[in-house]
């Protein structure tokens, strides 16, 4: 972790921001609350109140047994991200034999998807489905919405994210 000097997007006021490219759960499970609350990667311009983000990625890892999970931000979030990512952004990664998970959030916002993963609970009702289904991409969000329509089969928001996800599947592959 260190403090990063950045620009606003919007102003060109300049802010300090704490920085993080990874964070390991095992040995900072405190951190958990901020991730799930939108306080990591991400700071309000003091001049003009934009927000601002540092990171498009950071991971997140736990030890023993290992699992790494990509935070990534919403404007990547389609079915061929995770494979691209892979491929071309973090390479070396590809050969590691343990778990990775990827999600996609929006820095600075709080987030009940991640509550669900970074709590280790599945998903118990409709709604929680749904709010899974919304961070994740491709077949993994289309599981999490057949999930919620398992529970509420005339939920229309699930209805309708499902064909949403499945159109981008579509257009993507
Ligand atoms: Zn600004």
């Amino acid at each position: 972790m260190g403090i990063e000097e950045v620009k606003c997007p919007k102003c060109g006021k300049s802010a300090k921001v704490r920085s993080y490219s990874s964070i390991n759960l095992t040995e900072k499970p405190k951190m958990k609350k901020d991730i799930i609350e939108g306080k990591i990667n991400s700071a309000i311009c003091l001049k003009c109140g934009s927000k601002i983000n540092l990171r498009s990625h950071i991971l997140l890892s736990y030890l023993e047994p290992p699992k790494w999970i990509w935070l990534v931000s919403k404007k990547h979030q389609h079915p061929n991200y995770q494979q691209e990512f892979l491929e071309k952004i973090a390479p070396q990664t590809t050969i590691s034999t343990f778990p990775q998970q990827m999600v996609f959030v929006d820095f600075g916002e709080p987030c009940k998807g991640l509550e669900l993963i970074l709590s280790d609970s599945d998903p118990k009702c409709c709604e929680e489905w749904l709010e899974l289904g919304k961070i994740q991409s491709g077949y993994d969000a289309v599981e999490s919405y057949k999930s919620a329509l398992r529970i509420d089969q005339r939920n229309v928001e699930a209805k309708k994210l499902l064909n949403d996800e499945l159109d981008k599947l579509k257009t993507y592959t």
